[in-house]
């Protein structure tokens, strides 16, 4: 099918990931403040306009779609949407459905989730310490995240995770995370810290600890071959010829990948961000809630990707944390 969301840079856009609430069961220390303030209810999509909304971009060329949030599966009803999607998996429109959790839920939902179509989840852990991981959620307790994964797996949920590199916090554990995902058949990716939003006293470039430097280490290792995967997103990958995983390095900070970009993010209220890294938006509640018909929506959902810009500015080389965004990571849902 000839893509029909195509940017002035020639990138077609078939890649939408969808945050479905600003809530979360967790407060991990780089990603949200203590005192939250969420949104009011009326402010969300509902469940039926989130379809409307997914449906309208797939109908528009859209392939795959991830469900992210805050923490999508404490969305009260979420399994509802899920299973709204699986018409478009049997249509062959939509080819992929899948969900960044903390994993808090997993254990809940695992089994409906591959249900509806679903076959791989990614699933954010930083550390295995229990200690660690409570300090680092805040609110979150290990023991509920190992169990949700080990309920994915038994549900035959293929499950990523992914690790936010964090300097004299997790460093340590780089041999024990990447022996542990080895031996559950787990890929694992890391992820730079990013520069999101204002939270008070995290000293963001403190926790800033390079990809690259992983890999480095890595490399002490195990011997490391660059693979060709590429998702079109900020991700390089490698495989450990010793183990056979895979490693995936999201590095937005060092690299710029914006050339390939295929994405778009759509907030829990209907906002429409062209780009992670940029303040640029569109509106796409407005015209979905005026129109009974998803014209004025299919014409805003032209006008934005006509807006999308070429690349980010993220940039901590002066250590200081040029081009930071004021939202918060779980506004755009990573
Ligand atoms: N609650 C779900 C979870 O934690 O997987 C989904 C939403 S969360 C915002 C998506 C991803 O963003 C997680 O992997 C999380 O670690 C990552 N993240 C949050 N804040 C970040 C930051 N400041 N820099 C880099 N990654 C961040
Ligand atoms: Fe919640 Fe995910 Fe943000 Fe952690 S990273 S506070 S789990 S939304």
């Amino acid at each position: 099918m000839t893509p029909q969301l195509v940017d002035p840079f020639q990138r077609a856009i078939t890649y939408l990931r969808v945050s479905v609430t600003d809530r979360c069961d967790f407060r991990c220390v780089y990603c949200m403040s203590e005192n939250m303030t969420f949104l009011p209810k009326k402010e969300l999509l509902t469940l039926e306009e989130l379809d409307r909304m997914c449906s309208t971009f797939i109908g528009l060329g859209v392939e795959k779609l991830r469900i992210t949030g805050g923490e999508p599966l404490v969305r009260k009803g979420i399994m509802t949407f899920f299973q709204s999607m699986t018409r478009h998996l049997d249509s062959g429109a939509l080819k992929e459905l899948t969900v960044t959790t903390n994993g808090s839920q997993l254990s809940r939902f695992a089994t409906d989730l591959y249900a509806a179509g679903v076959r791989r989840v990614n699933v954010s852990l930083d550390t295995l310490d229990a200690d660690k991981f409570a300090r680092v959620t805040r609110w979150g307790r290990l023991a509920q995240v190992l169990n949700g994964i080990d309920a994915a797996r038994t549900a035959s949920l293929r499950v990523k995770i992914n690790a936010v590199a964090l300097k004299g916090f997790n460093e340590d554990e780089l041999l024990a995370l990447t022996e542990w995902c080895a031996t559950e058949d787990m890929d694992l990716t890391w992820i730079e810290v990013m520069p999101m939003g204002d939270l008070g006293n995290e000293d963001r470039i403190g926790q800033y600890w390079p990809v690259s430097d992983v890999r480095v280490q890595l490399a002490q290792h195990y011997t490391i071959t660059d693979i060709a995967t590429r998702t079109g997103g900020p991700a390089r990958y490698v495989r450990l010829e010793e183990t056979g995983q895979q490693i995936g390095f999201i590095t937005p900070l060092t690299h710029n990948f914006c050339e390939s970009c295929n994405r778009v993010r759509l907030t829990c209220t209907g906002q429409l961000y062209m780009c992670l890294g940029q303040e640029d938006m569109a509106d796409l509640r407005a015209p979905l809630r005026a129109f009974e018909s998803d014209l004025l929506l299919t014409e805003a959902i032209h006008k934005a990707i006509a807006l999308k810009p070429k690349g980010h500015d993220f940039d901590y080389s002066r250590q200081r944390a040029d081009g930071q965004v004021s939202r918060h990571m779980s506004h755009t849902g990573g």
